[in-house]
């Protein structure tokens, strides 16, 4: 088979490495005769991959010791969930930044459980480009409980290149579900940072959360325990049993990572791979970008093709030539090219000489 990349927004590519040593471990993990998934998750083998990959992510996002890391069940949007459940009460109030579809669909699952206030949102410029909003301190009521937002949008490839404060001091809560690993960040920024795994982690069921440990131990009574932040802590997070061979594959791209010169290297990458797909984008006048310079995602880039008849011809020669999954959203249209951790820059130089040749043949 020849050579395919896969810019899949999520579930999304794996590193090839990783993916490697996961078929050689397969029947046989650690000498036991048996593969990852068919051992107790309570047993010194398990137990010592858990440790381990804790370790390695603390290590990778340089995660200070009064944070928790949890590994939990129910994806990002578990956390959408979790996040009010574990540090509200009935009657609260919480700020969230309105950048995109992921942001609007925590706010209203948050909506279940207290009432919500959008303090920010994305705009289009006079260009008609977008924007993330540019306030590095947002203005939120005395009250508010914390600022909530999306560093990344998957859908409208908008990524903040900052982490916003809220006026009144309260935690900020990221979702960084495609985002997370990218590139360096500073965790005493953030209250809680939490992510679905299936784009820079691993698998998807499963969910990293990464809490400051003063929101932890104020869960609602009716909070399910597998939500329950001090309930997963306690249980260092094997309350229940948890997705283990997801955990597994997770703990090898964190070692993967560390071993590539961690999340500092990959910003370097990520920034090279999105930025010869931009560029190529801008000095096309066939290819546009609906994104200012200023919020382009490095993970998930849009882009429309000069006449949308001609995106079922695109998404079909692409597919010939081994690029996979670039249809675009529908809410934005258009193409979407995700460029996490795992994709090569040589995908993206094979996706933009398609581009070339694809502009070409029907310029
Ligand atoms: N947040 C963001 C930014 C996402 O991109 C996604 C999934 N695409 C989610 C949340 C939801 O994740 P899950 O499907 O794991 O619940």
């Amino acid at each position: 088979m020849s050579k395919v990349y896969n810019f899949c927004a999520g579930p999304a590519m794996l590193p090839a490495p990783v993916l490697a040593k996961a078929q050689q471990e397969l029947l046989d993990w650690q000498g036991l005769g048996t593969s990852v998934m068919e051992v107790s998750h309570r047993g010194k083998h398990f137990i010592e991959l858990a440790d381990k990959s804790e370790h390695d992510l603390r290590k990778l996002l340089n995660i200070p010791s009064n944070y928790k890391v949890l590994f939990m069940h129910g994806g990002g949007r578990g956390q959408f969930a979790a996040v009010p459940l574990n540090i509200t009460k009935a009657g609260d109030k919480a700020s969230f930044v309105d950048t995109g579809v992921w942001s609007k669909k925590a706010i209203e699952e948050a909506q279940r459980f207290i009432d919500t206030d959008v303090v920010a949102s994305s705009y289009q410029d006079e260009q008609g480009l977008w924007h993330v909003p540019q306030q590095q301190v947002v203005e939120v009521a005395d009250d508010s409980k914390y600022l909530h937002f999306c560093p990344n949008e998957t859908i409208e490839g908008l990524e903040f290149n900052f982490c916003p404060q809220a006026s009144n001091g309260a935690p900020v809560i990221a979702d960084m579900s495609s985002t997370i690993l990218s590139r360096p960040i500073n965790v005493a920024d953030y209250g809680i940072i939490y992510a679905g795994a299936q784009k820079n982690i691993g698998p998807s069921g499963l969910a990293v959360s990464i809490v400051r440990d003063d929101l932890v131990g104020y869960a609602r009574q009716q909070t399910p325990a597998i939500l329950n932040y001090q309930l997963t802590d306690e249980f260092d997070s094997m309350y229940n049993t948890p997705p283990t061979y997801s955990w597994y594959l997770a703990g090898l791209v964190f070692e993967w990572l560390l071993e590539q010169g961690g999340v500092a290297a990959m910003a370097q990458r990520n920034q090279a791979k999105a930025g010869i797909l931009y560029d190529y984008i801008d000095q096309s006048e066939f290819y546009r970008s609906q994104v200012a310079a200023d919020s382009r995602s490095w993970m998930n880039v849009p882009f429309q093709l000069a006449n949308d008849d001609l995106n079922a011809a695109f998404l079909a020669q692409a597919e010939q030539a081994g690029l996979r999954a670039l249809k675009g959203h529908r809410i934005v249209g258009g193409m979407r090219a995700s460029i996490y951790n795992a994709m090569p820059e040589q995908g993206v130089v094979a996706l933009v000489d398609f581009m070339k040749e694809f502009e070409r043949t029907q310029a």
